[in-house]
């Protein structure tokens, strides 16, 4: 009786360990199917952790550790790879925003003749009309969280920007600088004149009602904390930032934004990159950095010469 009894005990425990088998077997094969599934269908949507899996239009593989599933990373990588070979991916690079992504630093000075369309948006200062309603919107954003933003300086003129580096490099004469070394040292922190984004009307100096300094007494302040970790989402990024100097060319300065468009910023907040990286990751490879001045200026009814504001 009592083997009996042991045998049947068994049978039971058996049956029910098959039974439970299944069921998780059949669940986990569903699962991977819908995975599956899911990841063909998202293939080009933007994700963090998937976002180092290409590279340009080389179809460069880098790390499918990060997503955790090695499989729907695969499936993702080969999609975006063959689409990549031709057009930009979209996610990364949106080329209806070519005309905020042109690149304006010491080597590559902005157009000759470009004029931007310009409109006041805050304490007197100007910027590109196709970008005010987004910096208006961030500004408004930042105070309802309690924050007290000021723009400080928007769009200059070109002779504004002579006036500006002039007098900075006078008052580094007059400290006792020779004239070249007083030249080297404004333009650290001040853009050499046809190289300024503000001349451009593309950036703003934004400190706070409390704090109107242009300089590293921003570093610790809350509202450009806030602006650091939202400005992306209006279409800014900080463009000149702590440990890009070297490839900048311009100290760090916490308080210049410039707007790239929201999907060039989100990317470049992402992935810690500065203009010039960006551009030269997910941009150059579809787009030369020329291309985008002549478009740049075509759709500001302008003409492209081929010539630099620096060089005019
Ligand atoms: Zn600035």
């Amino acid at each position: 009786m009592r083997n009996r009894g042991f045998e049947k005990l068994l049978k039971v425990t058996l049956l029910v360990g098959i039974i439970l088998a299944c069921i998780l077997g059949s669940y986990r094969l569903v699962s991977a199917v819908m995975d599956r599934m899911d990841a063909s269908k998202h293939a080009d949507s933007t994700e963090t952790a998937g976002s180092s899996t290409v590279q340009s239009g080389e179809g460069d593989v880098n790390a499918s550790v990060a997503g955790g599933n090695p499989s729907s990373n695969l499936i993702k990588t080969s999609a975006v790879a063959d689409s990549a070979k031709n057009e930009p991916d979209t996610s990364k690079y949106n080329v209806s925003d070519n005309w905020s992504l042109i690149l304006i630093n010491v080597d590559h000075p902005y157009p000759e003749g470009y004029l931007p369309n310009v409109t006041t948006v805050d304490n007197g200062q100007q910027t590109d009309v196709r970008c005010a309603s987004e910096l208006t919107q961030m500004l408004a954003d930042c105070r309802s969280a309690g924050y007290d933003p000021l723009v400080i300086s928007g769009y200059r003129n070109h002779d504004e920007q002579i006036l500006d580096f002039n007098s900075m490099t006078q008052m580094y004469v007059s400290a006792g600088y020779s004239e070249e070394d007083a030249r080297a040292k404004t333009a650290e922190s001040v853009a050499i004149p046809g190289t300024s984004e503000h001349e451009a009307a593309l950036s703003v100096d934004i400190g706070s009602e409390h704090n109107t300094a242009v300089d590293s007494s921003q570093d610790n302040e809350a509202v450009q904390e806030w602006l650091h970790n939202n400005c992306w989402k209006y279409g800014y990024v900080l463009r000149y930032p702590e440990g890009k100097e070297d490839v900048t060319k311009i100290i760090y300065e916490s308080w210049h934004y410039r707007y790239v468009g929201v999907t060039a910023a989100k990317v470049m907040y992402d992935e810690n990159l500065c203009l010039e990286e960006y551009l030269a990751k997910y941009v150059e490879p579809f787009t030369s950095l020329e291309e985008l001045d002549r478009q740049a200026m075509e759709t500001l009814g302008l003409t492209y010469t081929g010539q630099t504001a620096a060089e005019a």
